[in-house]
């Protein structure tokens, strides 16, 4: 299964260095359930609102600094809006102190390219095709990109990638990588059903929803063997691992993505920054008055015992 020939090798990188990677169409239940042990190693998995409920909308975002985040939790990186793991700064946009890279471009990835990093990128889904203009916008500003034509040649991206890493020799690097294995039709290299069977096909009446859990599950864990070199290339670095959005598996008879539902606004999240795991602080929660509710009536019963009225 494993063809990596180039990523084999690939040498440690710096700790200023950023791995960002979307796992496309990634359930956040999905990679809950997944047996992941390279991808559970960058930090704790956290349940995330996404940018957006389709993949140009969601990387448009995140390419601006608006990485999936935990709107209840005021703690940056977790929560962007909070202080951003990747801001973008300007006359109009002073940074607030609560940011991981201050960055000045139109993008990202424009603005690590000015800060000497090299920068290197692949997309995977349709929407990354530099030949059409929407693909265009996502992919030029990276030095060295590559899109493979398909939603499943993840072995082609992370050869591409090992080979430009080497090339970087000792450079800061922002390396980005959407994975497309996740992708409808949820098939990989080997897989054992047929690319062109989509269970997920929208508007369809046939209720296919274990057949996506099974495979997006099992294009998950194909796709954390794959990453395994790569991301421990990283583990000193900083790394985002993130669906881009989700899927609707049935769910209020939706299938798909492109529609705002909750499955396909929420999706997994996992950051390391400069070599340290991401944690959720609880003391930083931000509490709904459902909730404080419910802690104002735990301390009455606290105090008056549980018969209290
Ligand atoms: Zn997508």
């Amino acid at each position: 299964m494993n063809s990596l020939t180039n990523s084999k090798n690939i040498e440690k990188r710096s700790r200023e260095s950023v791995l960002f990677i979307t796992l496309d169409s990634c359930r956040y239940d999905t990679l809950a359930s997944s047996c992941v042990p390279n991808i559970r190693s960058v930090g704790p998995l956290h349940k995330a609102d996404a940018p957006s409920y389709f993949t140009y909308g969601s990387h448009v975002a995140m390419f601006a600094g608006f990485t999936p985040g935990l709107a209840r939790l005021a703690q940056p990186i977790l929560n962007p809006k909070f202080g951003k793991l990747f801001k973008l700064v300007g006359a109009g946009f002073p940074g607030k102190g609560t940011e991981s890279y201050e960055l000045d471009g139109r993008t990202i990835v424009n603005g690590f390219s000015r800060l000497g990093f090299k920068t290197i990128g692949s997309g995977a889904v349709g929407w990354f095709n530099p030949h059409v203009p929407t693909g265009r916008h996502l992919s030029e500003h990276f030095e060295r990109y590559f899109y493979p034509g398909n939603s499943y040649s993840l072995d082609r991206q992370l050869d591409f990638i090992a080979t430009e890493l080497k090339a970087a020799g000792s450079s800061d690097v922002f390396v980005f990588l959407n994975v497309g294995e996740t992708h409808v039709p949820y098939y990989f290299n080997g897989a054992a059903w047929d690319p062109d069977d989509n269970p997920c096909v929208p508007f369809q009446k046939t209720n296919r929803s274990a057949e996506c859990r099974d495979r997006q599950k099992l294009c998950c864990e194909f796709a954390d063997g794959m990453l395994r070199n790569l991301l421990a290339a990283f583990s000193e670095s900083t790394i985002l691992i993130c669906g881009d959005h989700g899927d609707c598996w049935g769910e209020d008879g939706l299938w798909e993505h492109g529609v705002s539902h909750r499955c396909t606004l929420t999706v997994p999240l996992l950051v390391r920054v400069r070599g340290e795991p991401v944690c959720a602080d609880q003391s930083k929660a931000i509490f709904t008055t459902k909730k404080r509710f419910s802690r104002f009536v735990t301390r009455i019963k606290d105090r008056y015992g549980s018969e209290a009225r």
